[in-house]
């Protein structure tokens, strides 16, 4: 006889980090993400009394009916009954029920995305155990719609993207308004160099309100521009001298860059030429701390240290005010950078950055 143990099924999902392609995902843009070796493990197993329990670590059991609504689980357990809540409305019936173990190796709260990986980790195995599919595309936006309605968090579409879609040794290169996701080969090792991701450990401040002033800037210099999206731009210089108003000429022109290194970075990687893509990567950090304003001092000064040290290049990662920094590093400049950036944190009296060392892994799906 099948026990429950039998029937249980793991299935897991990447943190993941922004090679370039910041705030641009919601301007309909470009991006180029890739996953980290870094993961969320979902164990589940069948109920079939309509709840849902979920353990992770040390934090408290949380338990729900599969019929929960927005705002009747928070706390960590909003991030699964916001999954259960939008499956259940996808497929038109509440689930059936689920006990799910969470182990992960992503770092928290450090703009490696653990909510998303957490998010689709938990959408792959409720749908598992119900035996039903979701097109990637649509998963994606499932899931940025429990996150945005039921978490309250706003995102955008990239980090579900790149998470639920990327390959291992690849770049994804996203296009945020066609939906399509274009494998990039990223063989860093061939050409002797890594990638650090680097935790500066910077808190997130008014990141509510700043994430909606900076899309609100977006959306107003469209519509001066008279174009759906700031993605309809075809001449960049035109545009900037057309919008009057210098904060809003500033945040159009972090992404209107933003989107040409991208591009700029896609054609690198298609060729091979994987260094020069470093120095696109400070210039993207640049916009954001001078256009976009969107950086802080700790993670500027990461920015700086690794730079300074050998970085090829180095940038703030994932939307900003705070999180982490991505940098390209030659491997004989990886502990150059390291002592570096932890010499200037200690000189500023901040705490020692975590730094990882990581290389573009596979996405998310059954172990
Ligand atoms: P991040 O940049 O890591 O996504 P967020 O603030 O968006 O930062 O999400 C972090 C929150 O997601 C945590 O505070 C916690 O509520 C939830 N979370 C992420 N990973 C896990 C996990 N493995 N187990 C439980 N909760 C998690
Ligand atoms: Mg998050």
């Amino acid at each position: 006889m099948a026990t429950s143990q039998d029937r249980a099924q793991t299935w897991s999902a990447p943190g993941r980090v922004n090679l370039v392609g910041d705030h641009t995902d919601y301007n309909a843009g470009f991006a180029l993400p890739f996953a980290l070796p870094q993961r969320t493990t979902v164990v589940a197993r069948p109920r079939t009394d309509g709840r849902i329990t979920a353990r992770s670590g040390d934090l408290p059991e949380v338990g729900f009916a599969t019929s929960t609504t927005p705002g009747e689980v928070t706390g960590w357990g909003a991030y699964v009954a916001g999954v259960a809540w939008v499956l259940g409305e996808h497929l038109g019936h509440p689930l059936d029920g689920a006990d799910l173990e969470i182990s992960s190796t992503v770092p928290r709260g450090g703009g490696l995305s653990s909510s998303h990986s957490l998010e689709c980790a938990v959408a792959l195995a409720l749908l598992g155990l119900a035996g039903e599919e979701v097109p990637v595309e649509e998963l994606a936006l499932l899931v940025q719609r429990a996150e945005n309605t039921y978490v309250g968090a706003p995102t955008g579409l990239l980090d579900q993207t790149a998470i639920l879609r990327s390959r291992a040794g690849h770049l994804s290169f996203f296009d945020a308004r066609d939906l399509t996701v274009e494998p990039v080969p990223c063989d860093l090792e061939a050409v002797g160099l890594t990638l650090l991701v680097i935790d500066p450990h910077a808190p997130h401040t008014l990141v509510d309100g700043a994430y909606a002033s900076r899309r609100e800037a977006c959306e107003r210099a469209a519509r001066e521009l008279g174009v759906d999206s700031l993605r309809e731009v075809d001449d960049v210089g035109a545009a900037l001298a057309a919008l009057a108003d210098d904060e809003t000429r500033r945040r159009a022109r972090h992404v209107l860059t933003e989107n040409q290194r991208v591009l700029d970075c896609v054609d690198l990687a298609r060729r091979g030429d994987l260094a020069a893509m470093g120095p696109l990567m400070t210039a993207s950090h640049a916009s954001m701390r001078d256009d976009f304003e969107n950086s802080v001092p700790d993670v500027d000064r990461v920015v700086e240290a690794a730079t300074r040290a050998g970085a090829l290049g180095a940038r703030m990662t994932g939307g900003g005010f705070g999180g982490a920094v991505v940098a390209l590093v030659p491997r004989a400049a990886v502990e150059p950078v390291r002592e570096a950036v932890a010499a200037a944190a200690t000189a500023a009296g901040s705490p020692a950055p975590d730094v990882l060392e990581v290389t573009p892994s596979r996405g998310a799906g059954r172990d």
